[in-house]
């Protein structure tokens, strides 16, 4: 599609959201803007083709989300998640990686682009942890996730030990095959 076929469907989009779903989004109070209330953190791969509040079919409103490829927690991500737990109160984070995930692939393919490093070398370190020799694709993707799991746990304790016991952490997988989420031991 041409940008500005790209744009229109946006905008028209945009037009439909807000004619038919704005209620949700105000609470049925125009004007009014909604409290922020999410009742858990997903944190997710940027992959459109796993966008979150679908997944789960939860309003807007109700999932405060960090999608980054590869779910990479970087300083900015992590110190988002300490947002939700602090500000808001959320008490449960997920980490939900998917099949066929390209920044799982780009760290196994085992790429040296110097501007992929960020993004590359926490899931290369992630799988070394677990032993990647040999690992497949889809035990590769649920390594990844158990890694930020463990991640975001130590993160917790370090900056907020006081909350870290409150706060429930677990991983999940999302089908592409069939948009089924596998939640991890
Ligand atoms: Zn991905």
């Amino acid at each position: 599609m041409e940008r500005e076929q790209i744009l229109r469907a946006l905008r028209d989009g945009n037009d439909r959201y807000v004619a038919e779903r704005g209620a949700e989004l105000v609470g049925g109070v125009p004007g009014v803007v909604p409290a922020h209330q999410p009742v858990a953190v997903v944190i997710g791969c940027s992959d459109a083709r796993v966008p979150v509040e679908q997944v789960f079919d939860q309003p807007p409103g109700s999932l405060f989300i960090v999608r980054v490829a590869g779910h990479v927690l970087e300083p900015a991500a992590l110190a988002s998640i300490l947002y939700a737990i602090r500000e808001l109160e959320v008490r449960l984070v997920i980490v939900m990686g998917h099949q066929s995930c390209g920044a799982v692939c780009a760290a196994m393919s085992g790429t040296d682009d110097p501007a992929l490093r960020p993004l590359v070398a926490p899931i290369v370190d992630r799988l070394a942890r677990v032993g990647d020799d040999g690992i497949c694709e889809d035990a590769a993707v649920r390594a990844n996730a158990r890694a930020a799991v463990v991640e975001v746990v130590a993160y917790l304790r370090r900056v907020a030990p006081e909350l870290a016991s409150q706060v429930d952490v677990c991983g999940a997988v999302k089908s592409l095959d069939t948009g089924e989420v596998e939640w991890l031991d």
